[in-house]
């Protein structure tokens, strides 16, 4: 087994392949990034400011495969005998071509679903019956953040993986699913919805008289010094390193941000070696992460760290269908009538709309389903739904105290397109409180993340600098395409 393998690896998938020049043991399928830190290789990308940067916390992982840039080694996987080299991430520029000459695609529906998590699920499951549905999903398998734990969740019967492959099992011939398929926002067209999405290099449109946005939600970045640096692990691709491709993060790992639980019972169901800490202050290592230092200057030799801290709704499909946003419980949250609507004709479900709990996610996601059903006039009784949603109280995320005043801000990136700290600290410290005069001057939220990953981060840091309560602070809405793209996928529509 390879330094970092939590499992055996199936011996006639195992191939050889070359990073910088030294070769490494690779499985075929595995992707590039979890192929190299399987080998204990973290060290992926420098920043254009020469910060060296590995594959797990911001960004894309621009690589040089055989001699060809702009390859994304988080999501290419390894082949036999690959040469690859790293590649600035300054440099990349994530060239999705639209084949001209592929004819376009175009699905006409009832319903569009974007987002196969427990919402998303939900949803089509409760409507499948009597209404047409597409069910879009950017990544290649179905059951979203769910799909991630390794251990049972309340309210399902069975583990994780289990209970997705049971949903989808159930699925009938009303169900077009469309994986791998990247939906770029959501636009009016007479009585139905335009909904441009993106597969490889094939474009799709899909025609919807009803949208649900099951679109989930984002993992809270935290900020600390160096929390760029190889070794840095945001919970997501956290749980996919070990509970996807059974590969470590690391021997010994710190796990920090308000939620540590989340992690702590996947670590210790691996018998990885962890440490809790509460306030860290600085990742520190020659080429990735040798020791955690905390505020009280206690320092944690561990080889990885893990930020755990939560999520919040993703807000940009909503605010770019034309939702409005409300600030609580430690986040903003689509505003929604009594139908669950961000608007007419278009249903929000799951972490798109509050943090909770998977099952209530999948429950909220049969709610959407059930009043879209009763909309087209057929039995539905949402108010179960309802009142099965009641026993979840949203949970609270805290806000962290941005501790500008005790910590070099050079070192902690709010961004990973090169924003330091320091750079939306000082806009903010020259009396610029505008969030989007500080995106035009720092650049924050204008990179691959649009903003998902630092834009909370930048609200919060004008809030606390400024007095100004979250709820009053003016969120540039998101503009299509929401999914990083380029412009002429969209623009090619007559
Ligand atoms: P839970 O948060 O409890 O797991 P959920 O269904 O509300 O439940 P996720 O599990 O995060 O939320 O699932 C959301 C899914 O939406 C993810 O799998 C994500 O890849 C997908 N998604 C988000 N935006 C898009 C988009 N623009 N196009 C296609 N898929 C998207």
């Amino acid at each position: 087994m390879r330094p970092l393998d939590l499992t055996e690896k199936d011996p006639s998938k195992k191939i050889t392949i070359y990073f910088e020049g030294k070769a490494y043991e690779a499985y075929e399928g595995e992707k590039i990034a979890v192929a190299l830190l399987a080998n204990g290789v973290y060290w992926l990308t420098t920043s254009t400011e020469g910060r060296k940067r590995g594959a797990f916390y911001f960004g894309p992982l621009p690589m040089v495969i055989n001699g060809v840039k702009n390859t994304d080694g988080r999501k290419t996987p390894a082949k036999e005998g690959m040469r690859i080299e790293r590649q600035n991430y300054g440099e990349f520029q994530e060239d999705v071509r639209i084949d001209e000459e592929k004819p376009l695609l175009r699905y006409v529906v009832d319903v569009a679903v974007i987002g196969a998590g427990p919402a998303g699920l939900g949803a089509v499951l409760e409507m499948q019956e009597h209404l047409t549905v597409a069910l879009i999903e950017e990544r290649s398998w179905l059951g979203g953040d769910f799909w991630l734990k390794g251990i049972r969740q309340e309210g399902f019967d069975g583990e994780p993986q289990e209970v997705i492959s049971g949903m989808r099992a159930k699925f009938n011939q009303n169900v077009r699913l469309l994986l791998k398929t990247s939906a770029l926002g959501v636009f009016d067209e007479g009585e139905y919805f335009l909904i441009p999405a993106v597969r490889g290099n094939q474009l799709i449109e899909i025609l919807a008289k009803r949208v649900v946005l099951a679109t989930g939600a984002v993992d809270n970045i935290l900020l600390f010094e160096n929390n760029d640096m190889p070794g840095v692990f945001r919970r997501a691709f956290a749980l996919e390193v070990m509970n996807l491709w059974g590969v470590a993060p690391g021997r010994k790992v710190a796990v920090v941000g308000s939620r540590p639980e989340e992690m702590t019972v996947e670590l210790e169901r691996w018998g990885i070696d962890y440490v809790v800490v509460p306030n860290p202050k600085r990742a520190e290592g020659k080429e990735s992460v040798e020791r955690l230092i905390d505020m009280n200057g206690n320092t944690y030799e561990v080889d990885a760290v893990i930020v755990a801290d939560g999520r919040r709704p993703d807000i940009n499909p909503i605010t770019q269908a034309g939702g409005r946003l409300r600030f609580r419980r430690g986040y903003y949250m689509p505003v929604l009538d009594a139908y669950h609507r961000i608007r007419e004709g278009i249903y929000a479900a799951g972490s798109a709309v509050s943090i909770k709990p998977h099952y209530a996610n999948y429950i909220e996601g049969r709610l959407a389903g059930a009043r879209i059903l009763k909309e087209f006039s057929f039995d539905a009784e949402p108010c179960i739904y309802e009142e099965k949603l009641r026993e979840y109280e949203p949970e609270a995320v805290p806000l962290h105290r941005i501790e500008s005043g005790s910590m070099n801000l050079e070192d902690v990136q709010i961004c990973g397109c090169d924003v330091s700290l320091k750079k939306v600290h000082d806009a903010v410290e020259s009396g610029i409180s505008d969030l989007q005069i500080i995106k035009r001057l720092t650049h924050l939220a204008m990179g691959f993340c649009q903003g998902r990953f630092c834009l909370f981060n930048g609200a919060l840091l004008v809030s606390q600098k400024t007095g100004v309560d979250m709820a009053r602070i003016d969120l540039p809405v998101a503009r299509p395409p929401i999914k990083n793209v380029r412009m002429k996928a969209v623009a090619r529509r007559d």
